[in-house]
């Protein structure tokens, strides 16, 4: 089913929730941001990419991410490092990226080889050129409300949430997941001046998951467990966003029991096509931020 709200197109699951469809987003804020570059005289705004060593999902990663660069009017220039690159040289190519002032964006892949110390190496990265969001800096930006880059893939949850008129103001949402890539950064977002949610964060020590989610109108869910929040834990009418990705025999699953959850919910994400595509949209919006830092 597919409706027409003002120039929005909606689409609908076959339960009646709203389809909150990152692919369609990742492409109209991709093309947004080529047009607003066309406008600007086409100034050349450039991300690094790092890759060290030959992970196939990395470089499947990074691939994606320079064909969308691209698709969006920015530069992107790569790195390429070998499996048995050490510490010195990895932060060498940072550091010569950071002094490098036609790169407004520094992006490296992770996970890093073993043996290598990330944090180290993204410790490097000022947090104008941290397009990622992901550095010890760029997070203190984040909790101290300064201006900085927030980390894609909650970034890209709450543009989800805005594109389909999802309120948050005076709303619960519980944020399942606590990590530093996207539960922590996602509380901060979803509870900042602006957005207003109250936030539940949950956990894998949380006690009772379900009713903990049935007082949420928003769920964000990014625990990395197949299928882990079914129809129980969802309170009619409510937002579901699907962060987890599980590669089961039958393909990519998300953290959501997708057909059944949709029955209930409000809203929904699919996975893939939810905030995967979101993800890579908003590194390129932070990356043309960077240019103008
Ligand atoms: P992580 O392993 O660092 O964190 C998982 C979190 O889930 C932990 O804080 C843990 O406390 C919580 N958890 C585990 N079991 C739980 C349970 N039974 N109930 C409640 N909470 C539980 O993972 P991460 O880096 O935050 O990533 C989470 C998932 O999101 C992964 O599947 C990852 O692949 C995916 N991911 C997707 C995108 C995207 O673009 N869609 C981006 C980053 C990560």
């Amino acid at each position: 089913m597919t409706g027409n709200t003002s120039e929005k197109v909606v689409e609908y699951t076959t339960g009646g929730a709203i389809l909150m469809d990152g692919v369609r987003l990742r492409d109209e804020l991709i093309a947004n941001l080529a047009q607003k570059i066309a406008a600007e005289g086409d100034p050349e705004i450039t991300l690094a990419t790092v890759l060290v060593g030959d992970d196939k999902p990395s470089q499947v990663y990074i691939k994606s991410k320079q064909k969308k660069a691209l698709e969006a009017g920015l530069k992107s220039r790569h790195n390429q490092l070998g499996a048995d690159a050490t510490q010195a040289e990895v932060e060498g190519v940072v550091a010569e990226l950071v002094q490098d002032p036609s790169v407004h964006g520094i992006l490296v892949q992770l996970p890093l080889p073993d043996g290598l110390d990330a944090e180290r190496v993204l410790d490097l990265i000022p947090p104008e050129k941290d397009v990622d969001g992901l550095t010890e800096r760029s997070m203190g930006r984040l909790v101290r409300g300064k201006p900085g880059h927030a980390p894609c893939t909650p970034l890209g949850v709450m543009r989800l949430l805005e594109r389909y008129d999802i309120p948050t103001s005076g709303k619960n949402a519980v944020v399942v997941g606590r990590s530093t890539l996207v539960g922590l950064p996602q509380v901060l977002l979803l509870g900042r001046k602006g957005a207003d949610a109250t936030v539940t964060l949950a956990h894998s020590r949380t006690s009772d998951l379900a009713k903990t989610c049935r007082n949420a109108d928003i769920i964000v869910a990014a625990a990395g467990i197949a299928r882990l929040i079914t129809p129980d834990h969802v309170k009619p009418g409510a937002a579901v966003i699907d962060v987890g990705i599980s590669r089961t025999e039958s393909g990519i699953v998300g953290d959501v029991d997708f057909g059944p959850v949709s029955e209930v919910a409000g809203a929904i994400t699919p996975m893939p096509g939810g905030t995967g595509p979101m993800t890579i949209a908003c590194l390129m919006e932070n990356t043309y931020a960077a240019s103008k830092m």
